[in-house]
């Protein structure tokens, strides 16, 4: 797969030192010229193709209300007795139950 690639860089140095009229000792030099185009043609920008593209369900609108297996839950702090210490439990307003698509807003 990489030797496609470095043939082209090959062919590009190669093409670029005899554009240079064959100096001796800049194999390097147009090595990395021929480098850089060739990663620069052969790559798409990246600094916004990536993240834009990804779906935004995730943040707490996937639990849609009557769901099975979602929604209600046991309070967690009153363990759904509705009562914490001997008074209504705040969390769950004392019913015992939250929902887990509202709490923690
Ligand atoms: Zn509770």
């Amino acid at each position: 797969m990489q030797d496609d690639r470095e043939n082209r860089i090959r062919e590009r140095a190669h093409a670029i030192w005899e554009q240079e009229g064959r100096p001796e000792g800049r194999h390097a030099d147009h090595w990395m010229q021929a480098e850089q185009e060739a990663g620069s043609a052969g790559q798409q920008p990246q600094e916004n193709a990536g993240s834009a593209a990804a779906p935004s369900l995730s943040s707490g609108d996937d639990a849609a209300p009557g769901t099975p297996g979602t929604g209600e839950d046991v309070c967690p702090e009153c363990q759904g007795s509705g009562q914490v210490a001997g008074s209504e439990c705040r969390n769950c307003g004392g019913t015992g139950i939250v929902n887990k698509g509202i709490a923690g807003g």
